[in-house]
């Protein structure tokens, strides 16, 4: 379907787009209804001055998009990246709008970006930067309004100065404006988990559903991440075999296993998995074409592309990521018919869910065990699980269109019975 001319166009938000119309052609919604619930409500673009360490001030573009404040606070992650872009945010942020709906959150969706390589700033230098994102975006975001967490290059640490910088500006300790927060400061027992955690039960699930066994299992992780590593540890502790894991400076392949703690004491000593022994080096590229059984691409958008997906040997594909398979590599996938896919939107909602947790924490002031925090996250996942394989059959549709559906007919409705004002 052809692109109104707007700000976000991209590819990445076109994908969003041409994904949401399907769904929206299942739903049979009128041209109306369809255009109000799928462009991004509004956006905030801002520049940050910032102070560097040897006395130069620099400045970087940031971004808040927020998609849908219909149902609910707008909700979603703060991406620090060199080649963020504005689109790329409100692809994400409709992306949150239909996660948060699909798994039944009283929350819309958002997205923010910060233009910049985190990796060379200094923690003096992060610390300012991530301060004066929040200040500049401080009448945008509430607890009540529009609720971050972190997203690709952002963690507890910087969700904590961003907490602390909002709290300052309403004068009072508000911890519930942003979640991801560390536990000393009000952040969930879990949440650090959450997402991987919820991409392997998915997978474990699906696996189930197919007859098979965590022994017969074995797995390659693109992006070795909060959310690609959290998966590896609760895949391999399922008993299934780690083969594959990557991050931007390249890939590790090892047929007889990756030893994912070793992986991961590595990374974080050396900041990178550049030079680690545990097995061969690959490139990312060639990392996604390896036989497995479950491929779990965890780090960015359109990996899965035309190019690699008639290539791909996996039985499962797990979306850790957001928008990682191209919307014309879903048509191969589907009709090559060999491959099972765990959309985005549910695959990894379970850190959102866990936000969710975090947020009913703050607002109540009790706070729960991890053992509660992740019996209510399975149950949730376990339901949303269950509605969305009935939707599949229901449509005959893929799994990512008949979670899309789902998602985006709450949006849809709570819209259309809200109506216009005036
Ligand atoms: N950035 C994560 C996501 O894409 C988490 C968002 C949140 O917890 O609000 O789902």
């Amino acid at each position: 379907m052809a692109l109104t001319n707007t700000i976000y166009n991209s590819p990445v938000f076109q994908q969003a787009c041409d994904q949401f119309d399907q769904a929206a052609d299942i739903l049979g919604m009128d041209q109306g209804l369809r255009e109000r619930t799928k462009q991004p409500r509004r956006c905030l673009i801002v520049r940050l001055p910032v102070r560097m360490d040897d006395g130069r001030i620099e400045t970087f573009e940031a971004y808040r998009v927020q998609h849908n404040i219909s149902t609910g606070p707008a909700k979603g992650g703060i991406r620090f990246h060199h080649d963020v872009t504005l689109g790329e945010v409100a692809a994400l942020a409709m992306w949150m709008s239909w996660k948060c709906s699909l798994v039944g959150l009283p929350f819309g969706g958002a997205k923010g970006g910060v233009v910049v390589n985190a990796r060379d700033m200094s923690t003096g230098e992060l610390e300012r930067l991530s301060r004066r994102y929040i200040q500049e975006i401080a009448t945008f975001i509430g607890p009540n309004l529009d609720i971050p967490a972190p997203d690709v290059g952002t963690n507890e640490q910087v969700m904590a100065w961003m907490m602390d910088t909002y709290s300052n500006h309403v004068g009072h300790y508000d911890p519930g404006v942003i979640t991801g927060k560390p536990v000393a400061l009000g952040g969930s027992l879990g949440r650090r988990e959450a997402t991987g955690e919820g991409v392997a039960w998915f997978t474990k699930a699906y696996l189930t559903d197919l007859g098979i066994k965590p022994a017969d299992t074995t797995v390659i992780i693109q992006g070795f991440g909060n959310v690609g590593s959290e998966a590896a540890l609760a895949l391999d502790a399922w008993g299934a075999k780690i083969i594959g894991i990557s991050d931007f400076t390249g890939a590790i392949h090892n047929s007889k296993g990756i030893n994912v703690r070793d992986a991961l004491a590595y990374a974080a000593a050396n900041k990178s998995l550049d030079g680690y022994k545990g097995g061969d080096a690959l490139t990312n590229e060639q990392l996604l074409e390896q036989p497995c059984t479950v491929l779990a691409p965890c780090a960015l958008e359109r990996v899965i592309t035309e190019q690699n997906a008639p290539k791909l040997k996996c039985r499962l594909i797990a979306e850790g990521a957001n928008g990682p398979t191209t919307y014309e590599a879903d048509r191969i996938i589907e009709q090559r018919g060999d491959i099972e896919l765990i959309p985005d939107v549910l695959c990894n909602s379970g850190g959102v869910i866990v936000s969710y947790f975090e947020w009913l924490q703050n607002q109540s002031a009790y706070y729960w065990s991890k053992e509660e925090v992740f019996e209510k996250l399975h149950k949730m996942l376990a339901k949303a699980k269950a509605s969305v394989d009935e939707t599949k059959k229901k449509f005959n549709c893929s799994r990512r269109t008949s979670a899309l559906v789902l998602g985006i007919a709450r949006v849809a409705e709570a819209k259309a019975k809200r109506g216009l004002f005036p």
